[in-house]
């Protein structure tokens, strides 16, 4: 008999055995499971391609670990459209701009393997730096990206666009996919990857899936985990004054509208670095409303020492 993850955590808790114990035996429990675990990448570049040579679909979601449901929801939309769902889980340093939130990324592989063999991952991709960036091999790319990479992040992370694209443009190569899948909570990453992709000429199609909150609104990011207990109840405000703003879309005017929202997030003792009304495609600023669908409300925001991010679409 089979026991789900969830009968053997509850029997575990109640004998009294710690959450990250449980996931490390969950873990070596799945072994005898059929997920692929790589860490070379000659190695599942060499398996990914006579998979499709067989005529296998393979989808891909790049994560960086420390998973939640928001990266779940990714795994399970592959999984419903290809034959291969790959997962890779890579804290990319190049796209920090900050050695200390580098430093303390969350990283729990054990966790985030137990999770993948529980969704039926069918493939999961650890690398470590060197093989992902072996030296003498040249990784950066040079796209013009029309602007979209110096807005909102791109001002105040420099350097983290290029190392996203880096690793993004890397793990493709490494991964061949036929479809890519990323979270529209990172809404400036997937249109950036999505000009990549039509600008190189990439044959892989980009899939953007809605963000999942918490119950109060907050967007699941792996950071909420390092939240004081009184800021990750401060911070479900951020999606409140986004939504707010939607809610006044064509009712008051777009500049009072952003004021108040910012007001609303200062109140609450976040401090938010930047909220800005922008078109939805090409990420320019706006001073008056335009037709419904075409507006995306984005801000980051320090709740504590943590930096949250957040959007709504309207
Ligand atoms: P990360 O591990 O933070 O680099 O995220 C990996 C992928 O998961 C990215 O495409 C993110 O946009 C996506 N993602 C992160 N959080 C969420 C969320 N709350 N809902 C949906 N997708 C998410």
């Amino acid at each position: 008999m089979l026991l789900t993850t969830d009968e053997i955590m509850l029997f575990l808790m109640r004998n009294k055995v710690s959450k990250q114990n449980i996931y490390a035996l969950i873990c070596k429990l799945n072994t005898f499971t059929d997920m692929k675990i790589f860490t070379r990448t000659a190695a599942i570049h060499a398996y990914l391609s006579s998979e499709k040579n067989a005529g296998k679909t393979v989808g891909f979601v790049p994560t960086m670990g420390a998973l939640h449901q928001g990266h779940i929801s990714l795994i399970r939309a592959s999984r419903k459209e290809n034959d291969i769902t790959v997962c890779s889980l890579f804290v990319n340093p190049s796209q920090f701009n900050d050695a200390e939130d580098l430093q303390k990324y969350p990283r729990n592989h054990d966790v985030d393997l137990a999770m993948l063999t529980e969704e039926n991952c069918e493939v999961a991709f650890l690398p470590t730096v060197l093989e992902v960036y072996p030296p003498g091999l040249e990784t950066a790319v040079n796209v013009d990206l029309e602007g979209l990479d110096r807005r909102l992040e791109g001002k105040f992370r420099p350097g983290h666009f290029d190392g996203m694209m880096e690793v993004v443009h890397r793990l493709l190569q490494i991964t061949i996919p036929d479809k890519l899948y990323m979270g529209q909570k990172d809404f400036q990453q997937q249109l950036i990857v999505d000009k990549m992709i039509e600008k190189l000429g990439l044959s892989v199609s980009l899939e953007v899936c809605p963000i999942i909150r918490e119950a109060d609104g907050l967007a699941m990011s792996s950071r909420n985990t390092r939240l004081t207990q009184e800021f990750r109840s401060r911070a479900a405000v951020i999606n409140q004054a986004l939504t707010a703003i939607a809610e006044n879309f064509d009712k008051m005017d777009l500049s009072a509208c952003r004021q108040e929202a910012l007001t609303t997030i200062r109140h609450a003792g976040l401090r938010p670095e930047y909220l800005e009304i922008c078109e939805t495609e090409s990420l320019e600023a706006l001073e008056t409303w335009k037709s419904k669908g075409q507006h995306v409300a984005l801000t980051a925001a320090w709740a504590g020492d943590i930096r949250l991010i957040d959007n709504v679409v309207f």
